[in-house]
């Protein structure tokens, strides 16, 4: 282990100044090249610079050049903000009702490829010593689509939050309502609703939309937060801009549908980077008076 260790880190030190120098050649390549081991090195998606894998995952995967904020598994998510400790619940809520050609084989992929097993993960745990109930969607599985199972266990989650009188955290991204299970996860934007509306009453709920937060789930629990936090240059929105475009006939601003242009609308409170976030929830956690 130590062994395996030592190498990559000699490996990387040997890298570290031919990616310096590429990054500086940058606006000419567009490719690894060949010299420098793919799996030591990542690309931004947004400024396509490359960045040193292990730095990456330090840095919370968010690039050192343009701030991007790279998409995070559910699994990744909760190692990032997590204290030590915490547990999954729910877990046995895997129901599928309905009989959709390949369904099942898409669900058994995406269990694969996440090392989820659902669009959402929900743990009780602490933030900072504070107890907390939290759900993660995770964008890799299906695209974070809700269907029974997600929308059953964030319902699950809320009045689990309710009787237990903690604070209920929940990390949104998804490309809507799942389509293979048709009305049934439409069903998912009420039940969620009507949970938070009574769950509301006695607790705090703050939601965290991350990149992309859109459909069903932006038009239900991720809109309805006492706080409402986002991750900078996250897309939120209900409907894509190219089909509202083609329906009002309009062009709409360049950054329609981005945190920054939602904070200035006060759809959102705040943006937070993400090596703040942790330190902004249980601050907000903390005044109001959670332990
Ligand atoms: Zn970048």
């Amino acid at each position: 282990m130590q062994d395996s260790f030592n190498k990559r880190k000699e490996k990387i030190l040997e890298f570290n100044t031919a990616l310096e120098e590429l990054n500086l050649r940058k606006r000419y390549e567009t490719t690894i090249p060949k010299e420098i081991p793919d799996d030591l090195i990542v690309k931004c998606p947004k400024c396509t610079k490359f960045i040193l894998k292990d730095n990456y995952i330090l840095d919370h995967k968010v690039c050192p050049y343009c701030n991007h904020h790279g998409r995070l598994t559910a699994k990744e998510r909760l190692i990032d903000l997590m204290d030590m400790g915490y547990t999954f619940l729910f877990s046995n809520v895997k129901e599928n009702y309905l009989d959709f050609p390949e369904y099942e084989d898409k669900l058994n992929k995406a269990k694969k490829d996440t090392d989820a097993d659902e669009s959402v993960l929900c743990v009780k745990g602490k933030i900072d010593g504070i107890n907390v109930l939290v759900g993660v969607m995770d964008s890799f599985f299906m695209m974070g689509s809700m269907g029974s199972v997600c929308g059953e266990r964030i319902t699950r989650l809320i009045e689990k939050a309710e009787k237990e009188k903690l604070p209920l955290i929940l990390f949104t991204c998804s490309g809507g309502a799942r389509m293979q299970e048709g009305v049934i996860s439409l069903f998912q934007m009420a039940k969620t609703s009507q949970a938070l509306a009574r769950f509301k009453k006695s607790g705090l709920y703050i939601a965290v939309l991350t990149d992309p937060t859109t459909g069903g789930v932006s038009a239900s629990f991720a809109s309805l937060a006492d706080i409402t936090i986002a991750e900078p240059n996250a897309l939120i929105g209900f409907a894509g801009k190219r089909v509202i475009e083609k329906t009002i006939k309009e062009t709409l601003p360049k950054e329609f549908q981005t945190a920054e242009f939602l904070l200035e609308k006060g759809y959102i409170d705040m943006i937070s980077d993400r090596k703040d976030l942790k330190k902004n929830l249980s601050t907000i956690l903390r005044l109001h008076n959670y332990k």
